[in-house]
This record gives C-alpha cells, sequence and structure tokens, in this order.
C-alpha cells in the first residue's frame, strides 16, 4: 500500500518536477490541471494527502480547498506565489495545513509532504519517521478538557470545533500549560519540521484556536502572547 497524492497544479514543469520526485519517494501520484476535474475526482477517490497550486484555470486552489473542508481532514499544501501573503493566510483560513512557496526545492517539498503525512497517522508508510507527540493521555486544564484518541476538545462540556491540526496545536500548548512554549518549539513539534520562513502558518492556527476558546480573541487571556517569546496557555 503506498501514500496516495493527488497533485492539482496547471504549469505542467512545477507538476512533472513534483511528480518525478513525490514517485521517487514510493509515493502514489495522480495529477490533474484543472480545478473542476480535482473535485470530481477527490469526490470519487480516496488520497491521503492534496497539494494544491492557487493559481488554477476556472476553479481557484482556494475554492477548492474550501470545498474539500466541508467534508474532508485529508491533508492540504497549498503552493503559493513567491509574494502573495493573501493567498498564503487565505489558504489557511480556508483550512489548507501548510504552505509551500514557488519557486521551492525538491528537499523542501519532501520534508513537507513527509511531515504532513506522518502527522496524519500515515506514519507507517514511511520508513525511519519518529512520532513527535505523544498523543497518548486524556488532558484537562481549567474547562478545556482534551480526548486525544477522539481529537476532541470541549470548553465546559461543550465540543468545539477545531481542525486536527489546531488541535493538536492546544493539545501541546495544554500539556504545557503555565509555561512558555516557544514558538520554534511548537512548530517543530506540530509540524514536524523547523520553523523557518513559516510564521504565518503558526499565526493563523493561533488565531484560530483563540476564536475557539477565547471570551475576546482580540484580547486573549487564555493562550497568551508571551512577546519575542512564543506563547502559554493558562488555566
Ligand atoms: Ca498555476
Amino acid at each position: 500500500m503506498s501514500v496516495k497524492v493527488l497533485l492539482v497544479e496547471d504549469e505542467k514543469s512545477i507538476a512533472d518536477g513534483i511528480i518525478y520526485n513525490l514517485k521517487n519517494e514510493g509515493l502514489k501520484v495522480t495529477h490533474v490541471d484543472d480545478g473542476k476535474i480535482a473535485l470530481d475526482i477527490f469526490n470519487e477517490e480516496h488520497f491521503d494527502l492534496l497539494i494544491l497550486d492557487i493559481m488554477l484555470p476556472e476553479v481557484s486552489g482556494l475554492e477548492i480547498c474550501k470545498a474539500i473542508r466541508k467534508s474532508s481532514n485529508v491533508p492540504i499544501i497549498i503552493l503559493t506565489a513567491k509574494d502573495d501573503e493573501n493567498d498564503k493566510i487565505s489558504g489557511l483560513e480556508m483550512g489548507a495545513d501548510d504552505y509551500i512557496t514557488k519557486p521551492f526545492s525538491v528537499k523542501e517539498l519532501i520534508s513537507r509532504v513527509k511531515a504532513v503525512l506522518r502527522r496524519t497517522k500515515n506514519s507507517e508508510l514511511l520508513h525511519g519517521v519518529d512520532e513527535d507527540l505523544n498523543f497518548a493521555k486524556e488532558i484537562t486544564i481549567g474547562n478545556i478538557a482534551m480526548n486525544p484518541l477522539r481529537y476532541e476538545a470541549k470548553i465546559d462540556n461543550e465540543i468545539i470545533e477545531l481542525r486536527p491540526r489546531e488541535f493538536e496545536l492546544l493539545y501541546y500548548l495544554c500539556e504545557n500549560a503555565g509555561n512558555i512554549v516557544s514558538r520554534d518549539k511548537l512548530f517543530s513539534k506540530v509540524w514536524g519540521y523547523s520553523f523557518a520562513g513559516n510564521s504565518k502558518t503558526l499565526d493563523v492556527h493561533i488565531q484560530r484556536i483563540r476564536e475557539r476558546i477565547e471570551v475576546n480573541p482580540k484580547s486573549p487571556k487564555r493562550l497568551v502572547t508571551i512577546r519575542g517569546v512564543g506563547y502559554k496557555l493558562n488555566d
């Protein structure tokens, strides 16, 4: 059994490079260059990972991401143009797990793909990868309760809606409640690779968690920023 990747990319040279390198890693790649076809295929077949270009003819990558997130938690990596901060943030807000900025190196692509797959329970399909998070026990911190077996988080006994990555972030912060966790540490624990250049990813996920757990997300009291260092979850 190999990992199945759906690649949606309309630039042939980029697509060819990605296909070649992922196949070299033993992954199975289905490639389409059109957003509408991508949605059709996604609804018919099972995929373990989506690599999604944002700039596509007809249906944009952002729209595909939004549509897929209504029914699926499949990991999504978006491909964005170098200077388009808005695309990165919109993509993350639409539910993408991570982004890669074009042009990217093969090494970067492979490490992101492996990290995403590792975090989504496909680690048995990849060799030599260790689990970074230990999702063994239920945790209760004040009125927050987290059940890692169900990926279920509750506040005052009410289930709150968190995406898998947001759950993992909050879980790690709960495990370290009362202590300051650096941005570096948080990122490497939850995403599985080093932090360089990816501050937006972490910012957007933290913001989304605050919208779920804070009375006033703009003035957070539970998940606080420690300026220049990282974050701290209070009881
Ligand atoms: Ca494109």
